[in-house]
């Protein structure tokens, strides 16, 4: 594709009639007042495809929070509680390793989607396309009108007809921020929200509302500007796509230069031109705003709808399919067409590679995790019958799904030490975390040096799940040092 590239960032063609030239944004008039657009539908295999499964994902969105694997849920970001559950597996917030050897992976995942099959998230399956596109587009033409039959209605129709429109959208909005916020509030407690009063979760309530506003707001007024502005996807397009990477592309060499089919005299022969008629079929149906031909531009949410609309164009024309298709830079300029490339190879690699530990440092973890701590305050202290006290807090995480109980031992304590739990067993509910207060009390002379090693262990019903060792500290040297810490 030969030509340059805008002050935007856009790739404009050479020689190309862009019929947005000056424009900096595709969704703002050259004056800076918003340009409200009215993609036109476009019909065609793509837009069945698109159509069939959007509603299939529109399915999944909405049930995927309420299913489980083995009683935990599939997917829950539960935030008021801080845990993470992923096809059933559980994080904690002290999973760091995890959790960043986890966000890796799927960044690593997410460029190597874009360098295969560039933007087809966002064309396909991203949920603000797939709502705004397949939903309220749809919503908006069947209950305002087109353009066109706008136009022909009153001014007392049109305030009806809106007003059905937004009351209708509300709904919609209501709908899916309950749907979203299933993925970060346990089904249970939502639903509890949603049938009691609001005087009883006030806090509940507020994040209903503000979340609805939020969509309304979305899918309403800032609409394809989601994509354009506030999505960082799209702006990192250039360094994540190379020139084998799969677009939606015009055919450059083949449309140029446009041909309008004017009415001719007869015997006058049409034009000699390329195979775009200059029809603007594909600006018209693009839910960005964009001209396609202008080349690749961070709008393009390669959403195929410019395909349906030019195929059908050049079947009117008698003329082959696909001067809009998916293909690729290389491919477009007349390269061959190259899957395996060594971006690629190098993001499957670190992808392997990172899935692996990931898998690894998963198996390793156990049924509970066991933080010895020293207790608040002095480092021992000396009781009055002579005897010197280590105070010691021993912190319990339950990982399992399951309630369980855990015994704290001191195995290897010294004949002459009195180990003191006020609470033991410990009963911990799952994913929680609670802490027990030790007492160790032991005589002046245990402690040659200022210090003992001391070994813990705790077991649940299953056995042993840590023996995490501890320093126990004393005086250094004679009766009446105590309170200080050995060195
Ligand atoms: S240019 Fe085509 S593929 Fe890109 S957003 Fe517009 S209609 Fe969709
Ligand atoms: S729809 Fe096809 S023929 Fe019409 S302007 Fe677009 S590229 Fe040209």
């Amino acid at each position: 594709m030969g030509g340059g590239t805008g002050a935007d960032g856009r790739r404009i063609q050479a020689g190309a009639q862009s019929s947005d030239e000056g424009r900096a944004l595709s969704t703002l008039n050259r004056d800076g007042s918003r340009r409200w657009l009215n993609p036109r539908p476009s019909s065609g295999i793509f837009s069945r495809y698109r159509r069939a499964v959007a509603w299939a994902l529109i399915a999944i969105f909405t049930a995927l929070p309420h299913l489980t694997i083995r009683g935990r849920p599939i997917l829950l970001l539960d935030l008021p509680h801080r845990q993470f559950t992923i096809l059933g597996v559980t994080f904690l917030p002290t999973d760091t390793v995890l959790l960043m050897l986890l966000g890796l992976s799927l960044l690593i995942g997410i460029f190597a989607v874009t360098a295969l099959f560039g933007r087809i998230w966002c064309g396909w399956a991203c949920p603000q396309t797939v709502y705004m596109e397949l939903l309220f587009r749809p919503l908006e033409r069947l209950i305002a009108g087109t353009p066109a039959q706008q136009r022909s209605q009153t001014a007392a129709e049109r305030r009806l007809r809106s007003l059905v429109k937004y009351g209708v959208y509300l709904a919609c909005c209501l709908f899916l921020a309950h749907t979203f916020l299933a993925y970060f509030v346990p089904p249970a407690e939502l639903l509890q929200w949603v049938t009691s009063s609001p005087r009883d979760h006030p806090a509940g309530f507020a994040v209903v509302m503000i979340t609805t506003a939020l969509m309304m707001i979305d899918f309403a007024l800032f609409r394809e500007q989601m994509c354009l502005v506030a999505c960082p996807y799209g702006r990192f397009q250039s360094v994540l796509l190379d020139r084998q990477s799969l677009i939606v592309g015009y055919d450059f060499a083949r449309g140029e230069p446009r041909s309008k089919p004017g009415r001719r005299s007869p015997g006058q022969q049409e034009p000699a031109g390329g195979d775009c008629v200059d029809c603007r079929a594909c600006v018209l149906t693009c839910p960005t705003g964009i001209d396609i031909r202008d080349g690749l531009q961070m709008e393009c949410i390669h959403c195929t709808q410019c395909i349906d609309a030019c195929d059908a164009i050049m079947l009117k024309m008698g003329r082959p399919r696909g001067l809009i298709r998916y293909s690729s830079k290389a491919e477009l300029d007349g390269s061959p067409r190259r899957f395996v490339r060594p971006r690629l190879v190098a993001y499957c690699v670190l992808l392997l590679l990172l899935s692996g530990v990931f898998a690894a440092a998963l198996a390793e973890r156990g049924r509970a995790d066991v933080t010895v701590l020293r207790g608040i305050g002095g480092p021992f202290t000396a009781t009055g019958d002579g005897q010197v006290a280590n105070q010691i807090r021993v912190k319990i995480t339950n990982r399992t799904a399951a309630d369980r109980t855990y015994r704290i031992a001191l195995p290897d304590a010294d004949g002459r030490d009195t180990v003191i739990i006020p609470e033991n067993p410990l009963t911990i509910q799952s994913f929680k975390t609670r802490e027990a207060t030790v007492f160790i009390l032991s005589p002046h002379d245990a402690f040659p040096g200022g210090r003992r090693e001391a070994r813990f262990r705790v077991d649940d019903e299953d056995g042993v799940v840590a023996e995490p060792a501890y320093r126990l500290l004393g005086p250094a040297g004679a009766p009446g040092q105590a309170g200080r810490a050995a060195p």
